[in-house]
């Protein structure tokens, strides 16, 4: 059994050289954070991430393995409608014809919320994209094809991962509330009076896109699809979620792309029947 182990033990050492590089290599922009323990999460939220044996067996072989624990809603990753619509699709109702190989758009608002004035930087924090705005968008680059995926790009990507700047918390820091289970416990959520502050869609640019471009998704680099200061009623989130458009959130690198002459892969882990989940987000330039 030993000389077993050991002729297996030769054979990995000796295909570890050999190992072949992707034919592809080159073609796709990675928009999706890395997972680690500094990935930042919705407020009152945790992800842990732990090294569950890393090391030498006493025969000599060597052995890794990473647990983590997450929601569904942290980091780069995908909303299925069902999240802010009870009768939505779940994440593994979305065809994948859908997530992958899509075109898809990508809206550039930074000097909308990054202003010089007088000289000096002015962030406008909550800062929504309207319906305006993307006729705007529009008249310069061309309309936005049916069918699509729309990204939007606020810039504040620059912040992450320190979580209280990328949340754009203000008060003071106080103890982190505790992780309950309070979804299961107690169907009425409690949202709102969040300290959350950072750019998002507003419910026109919401209708507009669903309704009039039915667009099959959208995408943003800040923590959600809504503006930070309407974390109460989010009325993108809903617009969205009623008309069956998924959202992508926290997505990483959208600097690197232009505004037309791409597709889109969303791969999302397969969680059944999902209210989101972490997903790999690719851009594959034309
Ligand atoms: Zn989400």
């Amino acid at each position: 059994m030993k000389a077993f182990f050991w002729a297996i033990l030769l054979l990995v050492a000796t295909a570890t050289a050999d190992h072949k590089s992707s034919k592809n290599k080159n073609k796709f922009i990675d928009l999706t954070h890395a997972f680690n323990n500094e990935t930042v999460t919705w407020p009152g939220r945790t992800s842990t991430f732990n090294v569950e044996i890393e090391g030498y067996t006493p025969d000599g072989m060597w052995i890794a393995s990473r647990g983590f624990c997450t929601s569904e809603h942290t980091s780069t990753h995908i909303d299925s409608p069902y999240h802010f619509h009870k009768n939505g699709r779940r994440l593994t109702d979305i065809p994948l014809e859908d997530l992958i190989d899509t075109p898809a758009v990508m809206i550039d608002i930074y000097d909308k919320v990054h202003r010089l004035v007088n000289g000096e930087l002015k962030v406008i924090e909550n800062y929504v994209l309207t319906r305006e705005d993307i006729i705007e968008w529009e008249s310069k680059n061309g309309g936005i094809p049916q069918g699509s995926i729309v990204l939007l790009r606020t810039g504040w990507e620059s912040r992450w991962p320190n979580a209280r700047a990328f949340r754009g918390e203000h008060k003071p820091t106080t103890e982190a509330p505790e992780e309950t289970n309070e979804i299961r416990k107690n169907p009425e959520v409690k949202v709102g009076d969040l300290d959350l502050n950072f750019p998002g869609y507003d419910a026109t640019a919401a209708q507009y896109l669903a309704s009039e471009k039915q667009v099959l998704g959208v995408g943003i680099d800040v923590l959600s699809i809504d503006a930070g200061a309407n974390s109460r009623f989010f009325p993108a989130h809903q617009v969205f979620a009623a008309r069956g458009v998924w959202m992508l959130e926290m997505v990483a690198n959208l600097h690197l792309l232009p505004p037309k002459g791409f597709n889109l892969w969303v791969v999302p882990f397969k969680i059944d029947r999902g209210t989101g989940a972490p997903a790999r987000v690719l851009a594959k330039l034309n």
